[in-house]
């Protein structure tokens, strides 16, 4: 049975757990500026915490996700906007130097995605993970691997939507991310129903913003399936876990948009249940699955 070292690293918490018999086992959290305050680097602040945490466990491979982006031969952290520490960093060099063990380090999306797909028998295949939370992230692996571009990019919240022009976090305008994850819903929200909480926006929204905010989506999403021809597309993150999240108009408007038969026909969107595990429990099934 093997033994694998999941980890969760966050702008806030370090979580870390140790995957067994298909299940996370002894979860831990730390704070994240403790950890990367470390005199040595923030690097050396994790490997000292994955140590602290091994405390001598041989571990089989050791699985790490950030959020941020790591570069396309997975040695070395790029950047990670939450933890700057972390830039440019041989990360995954140091945590092996550490944990005497294989290190996979990757973006947190993608750890999620490897994860939900366990979890939801997806382990073949072309699957496409959608997450939206206070951002829109994703990531496409296909039979369990990461499809890797050019640059380990995949930035789904930031195609261009026709027509619109609403500036974005990026710098661009127009992209999806600035109509239909969370900072947009949060806007919406103090500029339309202000006497509301961000948990009920989904229930507050008229008809017309509801609708507006469901062609939105099911156009980045229509786009994605008329390029991938996914398997399945896992709608994951706050914002799709959301009370009244509009799923059934969303596939309306989506088989609206689609080729048919197919993929119109065939739309398989998958909505998981997160837990404070999931990003551990993602990373080391990644990492677990890169070792074959
Ligand atoms: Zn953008």
């Amino acid at each position: 049975m093997r033994n694998i070292l999941g980890v969760d690293v966050g702008g806030t918490f370090v979580r870390m757990g140790t995957l067994k018999n298909g299940k996370v086992e002894n979860p831990v959290k730390r704070s994240s500026a403790e950890i990367f305050s470390h005199p040595e680097g923030a690097a050396a602040g994790l490997a000292q915490a994955l140590a602290e945490y091994a405390a001598g466990t041989q571990f089989d491979a050791v699985g790490v996700g950030i959020p941020g982006t790591v570069s396309r031969d997975g040695e070395r952290v790029l950047n990670v906007p939450n933890i700057p520490g972390l830039n440019d960093t041989p990360l995954r060099d140091a945590l092996t130097d550490a944990l005497k063990a294989p290190v996979f380090v990757e973006n947190d999306i993608t750890m999620l995605t490897a994860g939900d797909s366990r979890r939801l028998d997806l382990d073949s295949g072309v699957v496409f993970g959608c997450y939206i939370g206070t951002g829109l992230g994703g990531s496409v692996l296909v039979d369990g691997k990461l499809l890797r571009g050019r640059s380990a990019l995949c930035e789904p919240g930031h195609v261009p939507i026709y027509g619109l022009d609403r500036p974005c976090g990026c710098g661009k305008s127009g992209c999806a991310e600035a109509y239909v994850a969370g900072r947009a819903l949060e806007r919406l929200l103090a500029e339309k129903y202000p006497q509301g909480h961000i948990s009920e926006i989904f229930d507050l929204m008229s008809e017309e913003d509801l609708t507006e905010y469901v062609d939105i989506l099911a156009h980045l999403l229509a786009t994605t399936m008329q390029l991938l021809d996914p398997d399945a597309v896992i709608m994951g993150g706050g914002v799709c876990a959301m009370s009244g999240f509009p799923r059934e108009k969303l596939l309306e408007r989506l088989g609206e948009l689609c080729m048919k038969p197919v993929p119109a026909s065939t739309l398989n969107l998958l909505y998981p249940v997160a837990s404070d595990v999931s990003g551990i429990y993602g990373a080391a099934v990644f990492a677990e699955g890169s070792l074959i």
